[in-house]
């Protein structure tokens, strides 16, 4: 009796953090997560048949700026870095689930011409010490890019492992905070281009 409602008591827990953290999952990233450049955040939620990633990465990570684009070579550096990222079947590679891909928004206002910067961009200090001095003093905006996939498992409780292949195409990307909540698990991992896999049972 003591043990199915420990159980029960761990499940409503569970319950509330998990949707605690779909409701804010962009809020929660942006929050928690602090802008050093090279890093990227990767957050995962299973819920029923639906998965859910997002990517936040500084700016610098994916085009090598976080100005608003004014050049050609910016410009063109924006629209190819969008266009890779909207390719999730080069990011992404799942063993099992089944899933398929039902929604995507990929955001680059704070580095796209002519948008609002939105709540992308955020004042902070970071730890690249070189830029720290520059950027600290002058300016202390940095921009992010954000990426959102929202997939339809029609077997999400087989879903066993996500392998990033992002770094294969940002080779500024050089890690990734990733945290992963399913309805009955959650767990943490930090990628790098040679430890891609995400494990989540
Ligand atoms: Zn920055």
């Amino acid at each position: 009796m003591k043990k199915s409602l420990n159980n029960l008591i761990y499940i409503v827990i569970l319950l509330t953090s998990l949707f605690l953290h779909n409701r804010s999952l962009s809020k929660a990233n942006s929050e928690f997560s602090s802008h050093t450049h090279g890093i990227s955040e990767l957050t995962i939620a299973i819920e029923n048949q639906w998965l859910e990633i997002e990517i936040i990465s500084p700016a610098i990570n994916i085009v090598g700026f976080e100005h608003k684009a004014i050049t050609e070579t910016e410009l063109a550096a924006v629209k190819n870095s969008a266009s890779l990222l909207s390719k999730h079947e080069h990011i992404f590679i799942f063993t099992g689930g089944n899933c398929v891909i039902n929604n995507q928004t990929i955001n680059m206002s704070s580095i796209a011409p002519n948008m609002p910067s939105g709540d992308s961009k955020h004042l902070h200090s970071h730890k690249n010490n070189n830029e720290y001095k520059t950027h600290h003093h002058q300016n202390t905006d940095h921009g992010e890019v954000i990426a959102n996939y929202r997939y339809h498992c029609k077997k999400s409780s087989t879903l066993s492992a996500i392998t990033v292949k992002v770094f294969d195409l940002f080779v500024g990307i050089s890690q990734i905070n990733t945290v992963w909540i399913t309805e009955n698990q959650q767990g943490s991992v930090i990628l790098n281009p040679t430890n891609k896999v995400i494990n989540l049972r």
